[in-house]
């Protein structure tokens, strides 16, 4: 019987560690790089209050997303990036991680300055009436660009137009 537990036991340790392990790696792999990265900045009206707010996205002339080479793309739901990029942003401190109430899981997105609902990424991006809907040769339509002076690394979802 002692036995049988303590193999038990030796195999669940392991397991357990290796699982924290993956999480970690996935969670730190910022997978999106990009030397021309802008900060994209239009207006809209909060879902939630109907204000006509700021909000912003990021823009990449070009970049990579894992191995793949990619050009004139948005970057949304946004969970992790580098300091370099954090430090960048800190002039738009409505751009914040926060939980909204579709997605579970937290992530870098919008605030309405007036109710502070957060603007979930999907009415940015996702329709070709969003203001950021990604075209395929130049930056999202009607949004005014502030240059990003260093390379950032961060972790999302690519929009690009083919
Ligand atoms: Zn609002």
């Amino acid at each position: 019987m002692r036995l049988t537990t303590a193999g038990a036991h030796r195999q669940l340790t392991p397991d357990a560690g290796a699982k924290v392990a993956v999480a970690k790696s996935l969670d730190d792999r910022l997978e999106i790089a990009s030397a021309a990265a802008y900060v994209a900045c239009t207006r809209t009206l909060c879902w939630s209050c109907d204000a006509n707010i700021e909000v912003i996205c990021i823009y990449c002339e070009s970049g990579v997303d894992a191995d793949e080479e990619l050009t004139h793309f948005t970057v949304s739901n946004i969970w992790s990036m580098d300091d370099e990029l954090a430090r960048q942003l800190a002039r738009w401190p409505n751009f914040r991680k926060g939980v909204g109430p579709i997605h579970g899981a937290p992530y870098f997105a919008n605030h309405c300055p007036h109710c502070d609902t957060l603007q979930e990424d999907f009415l940015l991006h996702e329709e070709p009436s969003d203001p950021f809907f990604p075209n395929p040769r130049s930056p999202p339509s009607a949004c005014e660009l502030t240059a990003l002076a260093r390379p950032i690394r961060l972790s999302g979802a690519c929009h690009f137009a083919t």
